[in-house]
């Protein structure tokens, strides 16, 4: 049998993310032996009885003994004390990588812990669902789906390409970017929507007792897609937009401003400018459709 692309891989983090990359990895042969560490035991037994990694351990540090790839799969916020935890404890020459959706941020918090001798190559994969927990993952979500490498200049290219070859046999396409540029790309087509889909289903939990009913019954008609994205994990959805500040606030600017042009073209009935807007919008719905990223 052909070696595995690593012989040892250790999960900081073993929710939706880790748990998919942890099954898919064990199922395509690119890792000898899973690993995994998180904060509550029910997790790391319910990751071991899934069959999801063979070992669970309760430290950061212990988890990563012997590794060489650390993947931390953990809401933004905790990556500053994993990195610290990790940095004395990482094998010399294990690659540190993570899937976190946030990229100039992260590289902040990681790389001042990390020695010379372990190459950071921040990812993140445009795959996910509004589920959370090592029970949610499966070894298909990131199949056809884009992950974004944000190596830095210090990061080895032999890394990068290794973290490459990993998320190309999960079955992703890999693109490579600044973190930063990562970061602005994300505001507008991920955390924005969200923002959107939080105030939307915010509002209507502040409704009146007899009108919240009707919503919930009569959802189907658009509110139904906006609760889904508003299901997302809040811990996880608070540490990305504290940790995408600037380019969130940017890109809600812009929105902001689109949103009263709307609402005075509403006011004045001018229904050129809707229907004008409409139908551009509707080209980039098929332009997703195109690139088979939506059904
Ligand atoms: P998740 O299902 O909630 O899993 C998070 C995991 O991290 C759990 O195993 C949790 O353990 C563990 N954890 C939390 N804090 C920790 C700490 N301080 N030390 C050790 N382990 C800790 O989350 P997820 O959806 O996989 O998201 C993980 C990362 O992926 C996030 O950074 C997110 O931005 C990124 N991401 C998510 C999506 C998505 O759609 N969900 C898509 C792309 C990228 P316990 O259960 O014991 O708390």
């Amino acid at each position: 049998m052909a070696e595995p692309l690593f012989k040892r891989a250790a999960f900081i983090g073993i929710g939706l993310i880790g748990s998919s990359m942890a099954r898919r990895m064990a199922a395509d042969g690119l890792a000898g032996e899973l690993v995994a560490c998180a904060r509550s035991q029910d997790t790391l037994d319910q990751a071991v009885g899934l069959g999801v990694v063979s070992q669970a351990y309760d430290t950061p540090a212990a988890a990563v003994e012997g590794a060489d790839l650390v993947v931390i799969a953990t809401p933004i916020g905790s990556y500053a004390s994993i990195a610290k935890a990790i940095g004395p404890a990482l094998k010399p020459g294990a690659i540190v990588t993570d899937v976190g959706s946030v990229k100039q941020a992260v590289v902040d918090a990681v790389t001042p812990y990390l020695s010379d001798q372990n190459p950071f190559v921040p990812g993140h994969p445009i795959a996910g669902t509004e589920n959370s927990g090592p029970a949610s993952g499966f070894p298909e979500l990131f199949e056809g789906r884009w992950t974004i490498l944000t190596p830095t200049e210090s990061t080895n290219s032999d890394a990068v390409e290794k973290v490459r070859t990993l998320w190309e046999g999960m079955g992703a396409m890999v693109d490579i970017m600044t973190p930063s540029h990562h970061d602005m790309v994300l505001a507008i087509t991920s955390h924005l929507p969200h923002l959107i889909a939080y105030t939307i289903v915010g509002t209507a939990t502040d409704l009146e007792d007899d009108l919240r009913q009707e919503v919930v019954k009569y959802s189907a008609s658009g509110f139904r897609d906006f609760t889904r994205i508003a299901a997302s994990d809040p811990v996880m959805w608070r540490d990305i937009f504290l940790n995408n500040r600037e380019a969130t606030l940017e890109t809600l600017q812009r929105f902001s401003e689109d949103l009263t042009a709307l609402q005075r073209a509403i006011r004045r009935g001018e229904g050129d400018v809707l229907e004008k807007l409409f139908a551009r919008t509707r080209k980039i719905r098929r332009g997703i459709i195109d690139a088979k990223q939506a059904e």
